[in-house]
């Protein structure tokens, strides 16, 4: 079985009738890149950047800091894209030492829906200008991709571009290299998802966020036991989210892919792969297993069964019916 994995790993993952899948990897740290390459990760598709401003005792990481790790992600994928993602905190994800605006978090009654992610970026300005300066700075070092968590409004995509606009202006002037980053948002807000063709418009690229998608399409926290049975990524709300998402990045021809929990479950893939994803983003352990799938299917014909998935009263039975012949021996 090992033996079988290692040789998985430097096969292209391509569908049986030719269309090329990016398998990219999600990371918490840079010291996560190699095992990515281990695992034959073309990419990273999510570089989850609040990881280096949790679990620290001083002050928040420094722009220097940022951009001696983030450098150190893009060199260890060897030019490959690294997709970094400004900082998601928020009262769920809370940094130690708290700035005055996480203070007030400790009282919020719905922190999942409170200044969390750009929200908090845009309420931090000198701190959302440091880690994009930190980010253009690794651009000179590799292909550099910007990821923006929890868009809601086109105002954020505005204040998003003026930032990056300054934050250009001021490295030129330091005298710092960079070079063009593409930008990109999470779709994780039903909001985005249902406005998509008008966010696409501001756009690069687009990334799905399937875990808080499901949590906010359905109204279930993602943390809590007490609802963890109604936490269904097979609801039909969310698959008609997804493949409307998926259709409207490739009408307008920006890449799309799928970075929460969902890419990284084989169980998926096949789904997904029908509603025309061409990009997943997950834990490095979960690439070979993806992959397999992949090897074994015809994107072409998975297409063919997706509206009446997608019709159906219960879409998982009838995904695992329609795609029954592919299912993995192994
Ligand atoms: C998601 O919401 O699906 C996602 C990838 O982001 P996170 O899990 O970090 O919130
Ligand atoms: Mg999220």
């Amino acid at each position: 079985e090992r033996a079988k994995l290692a040789r998985l790993r430097h096969k292209p993952a391509l569908t049986l009738d030719g269309e090329h899948i990016e398998l990219h990897a999600n990371i918490e740290m840079p010291a996560d890149a190699p095992a990515a390459v281990e695992a034959g990760a073309t990419g990273v598709g999510l570089f989850r950047s609040e990881f280096l401003f949790m679990n620290r005792d001083g002050e928040l990481p420094s722009e220097e800091e940022q951009f001696v790790a983030y450098k150190a992600a893009v060199e260890a994928m060897r030019g490959m894209p690294v997709t970094i993602r400004t900082v998601d905190v928020g009262a769920d994800k809370p940094l130690d030492r708290m700035s005055a605006h996480e203070l007030r978090h400790e009282h919020v009654l719905n922190p999942a829906m409170g200044l969390r992610a750009i929200r908090w970026s845009l309420a931090e300005p000198s701190m959302f200008r440091q880690q994009l300066r930190a980010i253009y700075r690794a651009s000179a070092f590799g292909k550099v991709r910007l990821l923006i968590p929890m868009v809601a409004h086109l105002s954020e995509i505005r204040q998003i571009l003026e930032t990056i606009k300054k934050v250009q202006q001021q490295l030129t002037d330091a005298g710092h290299a960079f070079t063009k980053v593409d930008l990109g948002v999470m779709i994780e807000i039903p909001a985005a998802a249902v406005m998509l063709p008008l966010l696409l418009r501001h756009v690069d690229f687009v990334s799905i966020g399937t875990n808080d998608l499901i949590q906010y399409t359905l109204a279930i926290d993602r943390a809590d036991e007490s609802v963890a049975h109604l936490y269904d990524p097979w609801h039909p709300a969310v698959l008609q989210l997804l493949a409307s998402s998926i259709a409207h990045a490739r009408a307008a021809g920006k890449s799309v892919s799928v970075c929460g929990e969902m890419a990284g479950d084989s169980a998926f893939t096949f789904l997904l792969l029908a509603m025309g994803l061409r990009s997943f983003s997950m834990h490095p352990s979960q690439i070979p297993s993806v992959k397999q799938r992949i090897l074994r299917a015809d994107a072409g014909r998975l297409s063919s069964y997706l509206a009446d998935v997608l019709d159906s009263d219960d879409p998982q039975r009838s995904a695992e019916f329609a795609f029954a012949a592919y299912r993995t021996e192994s």
